[in-house]
C-alpha cells in the first residue's frame, strides 16, 4: 500500500526528477521538486532535444542530397524575403539545399522551451510543487534552497551531468565549443574539428557534415564509437569518410586554443589542426559539487557519481539517485526509470530492479545505429552463449526503394532454446525499428515466434524476420 502523506524532495527536474515526480504524486504523496536551471532538466533545454531536432534538419539535408538518384531535381532555390535581408554571411549550401543555421537554432531553442513548458504544465495538473533554485542537502532528511528548508521523509537526487573538459582547451562559448554551446552560433561552422568520437561526437559530427560544414573527426582510439558493435561503427565511420568527412583514428588531442580567425587543435603526436570551430565532447562528470553528499552519507564513486544499487537507494537511508548523476547509463530513459523505480520502492509499491540487459539504445547518426540486450563482444568473449545472423540491408527491396545500401540487422539468440538475446540494428530510423527486437528480448521469444510473425512486404522490418528464420534450427541440431 502507498503512504499517501509522505513528502519527497526531488532535487532536479530532468528525467530522472520529473519522472519521479510524476510517479509519486500518482501515489498520492506530497512531492516538490527544486529545479535551477528549467523543467526538463539539460535533457530537454541543452542535450538530448536539442541535439535531436538539429538531427531532424539534418536528415532532411542528407535525404536531399540523394535525391537525384530517385529522379527529383531542384530549380535554383530562391532565398525568401527575411533571408535574403539578413545581413551576415550567406547560408553555407550543400548542393541544392542550403543550412541556414539562425533559423535552425532558433526552431531548436523554441522546441526545447516548449517541450520544458509542456512538462512544466504536467507537473502543475499533477499537483507537484515545483521551486526554481539550486538546492543542497543539509542532512538526511533536509534540503535547503535560498532560505528555506525543506522536510523530506525521502530525498531523490537527479542532478545529472556537465560536458567535460579538457584539460588544455577551455571553452569560450565562440570557437571552441560544448555541445551545450553549439546552439548559440550565429553561424553554422565551417570547419568544424569535434575531439571525441564517442556517442555524442560520432553524432555531432554526422549532423554538421549533412548541413554543409567540413567535418574533422579526432578520434584516441582504432575507430568511431569504440563502445559500440564494431560492425554497426565501422558502417557508420565508413559512410563519414565516404561523405568528405576527415576521420583522424588512434589521434589523441591534447589541447585546443584560438587563432585570430579560428581554432587550432593539438594532438599528441605533435601535429596541430586547424579549423573555424572546435566542439569537444570528450565525456560528462556529474554535477554533484557543492550539493551537501558528505554532509549527508551520499557515498560517491572515484569519479564522483553518486553510487546506487538496482532500486536507486544511495548509502544514505532515506536518499535515492536517479540518471546521470549516478553514471549507470546516461540515457534519459535510464534515468526515467532509476526515478520511477526509486519512487515506487520507497513509497512501498511493488518494483522490479533497474534490468540494464534490456535497455533499447540508439546512436543518432545517419544511419543510426539502435541495439537492445547481448552483445556481439558478449558472444565473442563465450560470456553468452549464442549464436548470430547479420543480415545487410544491401539486399532488402525496400532499402533499394529507398536509395540506401548502408546497414544490416543482426540477431543474436541463446544457443538451445532460440530465445531472442538482442539485436542491432544500422539504418535510417533505426531508432523505430528496434521495438520488435526491444519486444522479443521482453518477453523471451523465440527465434521460431518472430519467424512465424508476419512482416510487411516490402519493410526493413522484413529482414528481421528473414534473421530470425535463418536462425530457427531443425530440433535435432540443438
Ligand atoms: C548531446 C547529448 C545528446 C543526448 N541525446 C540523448 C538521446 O538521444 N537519448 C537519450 O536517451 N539520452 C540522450 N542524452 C543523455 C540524456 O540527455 C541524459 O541521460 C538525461 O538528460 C539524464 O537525465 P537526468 O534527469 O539525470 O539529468 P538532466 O537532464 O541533466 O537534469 C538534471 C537537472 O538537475 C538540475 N540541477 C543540478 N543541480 C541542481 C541543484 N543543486 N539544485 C537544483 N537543480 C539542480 C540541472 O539544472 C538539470 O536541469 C544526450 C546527452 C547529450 C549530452
Amino acid at each position: 500500500m502507498s503512504q499517501p502523506h509522505s513528502r519527497i524532495v526531488i532535487i532536479g527536474g530532468g528525467p530522472g526528477g520529473y519522472e519521479a515526480a510524476l510517479v509519486a504524486a500518482q501515489l498520492g504523496a506530497d512531492v516538490t521538486v527544486i529545479e535551477e536551471q528549467g523543467l526538463g532538466g539539460s535533457c530537454v533545454l541543452t542535450d538530448c532535444v536539442p541535439s535531436k531536432t538539429l538531427i531532424a534538419t539534418s536528415n532532411l539535408m542528407a535525404a536531399m542530397e540523394g535525391t537525384r538518384d530517385l529522379g527529383i531535381t531542384f530549380d535554383h532555390a530562391v532565398p525568401d524575403a527575411e533571408t535574403a535581408a539578413r545581413p551576415g554571411p550567406e547560408p553555407v549550401s550543400a548542393s541544392h539545399a542550403q543550412t541556414d543555421a539562425p533559423r535552425v537554432y532558433s526552431r531548436i531553442k523554441r522546441l526545447a522551451q516548449a517541450q520544458s513548458a509542456d512538462v512544466g504544465m504536467r507537473l502543475a495538473r499533477e499537483g507537484v510543487r515545483v521551486i526554481s533554485g539550486r538546492a543542497r542537502l543539509i542532512r538526511p532528511g533536509a534540503v535547503a534552497v535560498a532560505d528555506e528548508v525543506i522536510g523530506a521523509d525521502t530525498v531523490l537526487i537527479a542532478v545529472g551531468a556537465r560536458p567535460r573538459d579538457l584539460p588544455g582547451a577551455v571553452p569560450d562559448g565562440e570557437r571552441l565549443l560544448t555541445c551545450r554551446q553549439i546552439y548559440d552560433l550565429p553561424e553554422l561552422p565551417s570547419e568544424l574539428i569535434i575531439v571525441g568520437s564517442g556517442v555524442t561526437g560520432a553524432e555531432f559530427a554526422s549532423a554538421y557534415q549533412a548541413l554543409g560544414s567540413q567535418v574533422t573527426l579526432v578520434s584516441s582510439r582504432e575507430h568511431v564509437l569504440p563502445n559500440e558493435d564494431t560492425d554497426a561503427a565501422m558502417v557508420v565511420e565508413d559512410v563519414f569518410r565516404r561523405r568528405g568527412m576527415k576521420v583522424l583514428s588512434r589521434s589523441r588531442a591534447t589541447g585546443a586554443k584560438r587563432t585570430a580567425d579560428g581554432v587550432e587543435v593539438s594532438l599528441q603526436d605533435g601535429t596541430v589542426v586547424s579549423g573555424s570551430h572546435c566542439l569537444l565532447t570528450v565525456g560528462m562528470v556529474p554535477s554533484t559539487v557543492g550539493l551537501g553528499l558528505g554532509e549527508a552519507g551520499v557515498e560517491v564513486d572515484d569519479r564522483g557519481f553518486i553510487t546506487v544499487d538496482r532500486v536507486s537507494r544511495t548509502s544514505a537511508p532515506g536518499i535515492y539517485a536517479a540518471g546521470d548523476c549516478t553514471g549507470v547509463w546516461m540515457l534519459a530513459s535510464v534515468a526515467a526509470m532509476q526515478g520511477r523505480i526509486a519512487m515506487w520502492h520507497s513509497l512501498g509499491e511493488a518494483v522490479q530492479p533497474l534490468r540494464l540487459g534490456h535497455v533499447a539504445a540508439t546512436i543518432f547518426t545517419d544511419p543510426e545505429i539502435a541495439t537492445v540486450g547481448a552483445s556481439q563482444q558478449e558472444l565473442d568473449s563465450g560470456k553468452v552463449l549464442g549464436r548470430v545472423v547479420k543480415l545487410p540491408l544491401a539486399t532488402n527491396a525496400r532499402a533499394k526503394m529507398e536509395g540506401f545500401s548502408d546497414g544490416f540487422v543482426k540477431l543474436f539468440t541463446r544457443r538451445n532454446t532460440g530465445i531472442v538475446l538482442g539485436g542491432v540494428i544500422v539504418a535510417p530510423m533505426a531508432s523505430e525499428l528496434i521495438l520488435g527486437v526491444s519486444l522479443a528480448v521482453e518477453q523471451q521469444l523465440t527465434v521460431d515466434q518472430i519467424a512465424h510473425t508476419f512482416a510487411v512486404y516490402p519493410s526493413l522490418t522484413g529482414s528481421i524476420t528473414e534473421a530470425a528464420r535463418q536462425l530457427m534450427q531443425p530440433a535435432e541440431l540443438n
